[in-house]
């Protein structure tokens, strides 16, 4: 089966987390704040704080800037639910804008929605393809508004020449196996130039407890155990000097597709900007309308050749939890995304063979698929 996504581990991966493992510690050692330090230098950022998912850093995040049950925040509902969750475990209430059809917040929704209560905007870089940061940014500041950016899918995306996850207060990245890189299967990072959100970070991390001398500890906050291990982060250390080559390997894939789907008539690729540069973390095409009702054939048929497409994201309104907490809710553009989107296979593992045949299946079962009767 070829993936939508899949990791990539080399010997020199493997001989890194062995090494490790051989090592004095295997957590609470040294390789946490290279890794730290590596991924802080490679955004130009000044503080990272590693985490054992993005779902723990969304959840740190929110409480560093002290999300409460009164509060609100606004974020997109084409994510993982746990974008959104996070905020659920602060008693926070995620208002859900509207998305544009790249899948990316629509900035020129999010200010409609402010309310007294609104404390943060959460924007997702969705696929890798980032937000107009500057642009929320710009609307976060004149509202005073946290921006809390959810890059999981982002890591190595550029703006003009600049990594994503600068702007924001606090950026999200996610080192889950299919993301763009992994820290042993799980683990997150914040990163921020806010040295008092990157302190209490490192606090509520680790069960909020502080060293003073020997024995002598305080705990001042409730924290978690939300730690990072060495090991992971001895492959997260490895992995993260391929992170350039794998972006140029999914990079390539996309070129090759884009131009094998020039024109086509039963999809648009997203477009990428040119003063963009994409993770490519995914590569999402959007189906004509036409064949919205026979998607699921589509991905079906797909599945029997060997090719894992897969939809990002059913709108988190939509989930049982959130109907029931917040009620029905519908917004089109996000509707329509979801009816439209499938993901095809676009990772480091795959040869340019896996990705003419990818191309070459998809465009032939397309062919066959009888149009939705309207
Ligand atoms: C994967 C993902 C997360 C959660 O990441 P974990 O490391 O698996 O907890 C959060 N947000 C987005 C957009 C994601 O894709």
């Amino acid at each position: 089966m070829i993936a939508y996504s899949r990791q990539l581990i080399d010997e020199e991966d493997i001989n890194a987390v062995i090494e490790t493992l051989k090592g004095d510690f295997l957590t609470g050692g040294k390789k946490v704040e290279e890794f730290e330090r590596a991924l802080g230098d490679y955004l130009g950022v000044s503080y990272v704080c590693v985490m054992n998912s993005a779902t723990s850093a969304l959840q740190i995040a929110y409480k560093c800037i002290g999300l409460s049950d009164k509060d609100e925040i606004i974020t997109t509902p084409i994510t993982f639910c746990a974008t959104s969750n996070a905020a659920l475990m602060c008693g926070t209430t995620p208002v859900f804008c509207d998305v544009k059809n790249n899948g990316n917040i629509d900035e020129s929704k999010i200010k409609g929605l402010i309310t007294p209560k609104t404390r943060a905007v959460v924007p997702v870089d969705f696929g890798g393809n980032p937000v107009e940061i500057d642009k929320i940014r710009e609307l976060c500041d004149k509202h005073k508004l946290y921006l809390i950016e959810d890059c999981a899918h982002a890591l190595g995306s550029e703006i003009d020449g600049q990594k994503i996850g600068n702007k924001a207060d606090i950026s999200i990245f996610s080192f889950h196996a299919i993301k763009p890189i992994t820290t042993c299967g799980e683990g997150g990072a914040i990163a921020t130039n806010n040295k008092e959100i990157y302190e209490k970070a490192k606090l509520l991390r680790s069960h909020g407890i502080v060293k003073k001398q020997a024995w002598n500890s305080d705990m001042t906050e409730l924290g978690y155990n939300y730690r990072l291990s060495d090991v992971a982060c001895a492959l997260g250390i490895s992995q993260l000097k391929k992170l350039d080559s794998f972006i140029k390997k999914r990079t390539k894939i996309a070129n090759y597709y884009n131009e094998r789907f020039q024109n086509n008539p039963y999809f648009f690729p997203i477009k990428i900007p040119l003063h963009v540069k994409s993770s490519y973390h995914l590569y999402p095409i959007l189906l004509d309308r036409s064949l919205w009702c026979v998607k699921e054939d589509i991905s079906e048929a797909l599945h029997k050749k060997g090719i894992g497409a897969q939809v990002h994201y059913k709108p988190i309104y939509k989930f049982s939890y959130y109907k029931e907490q917040f009620g029905e809710q519908k917004l089109q553009n996000a509707e329509e995304f979801y009816k439209a989107e499938l993901s095809i296979p676009a990772h480091q593992k795959m040869s340019m063979d896996d990705a003419k045949f990818v191309a070459d299946t998809l465009l032939k079962i397309l062919e066959n698929a009888k149009e939705c009767k309207l």
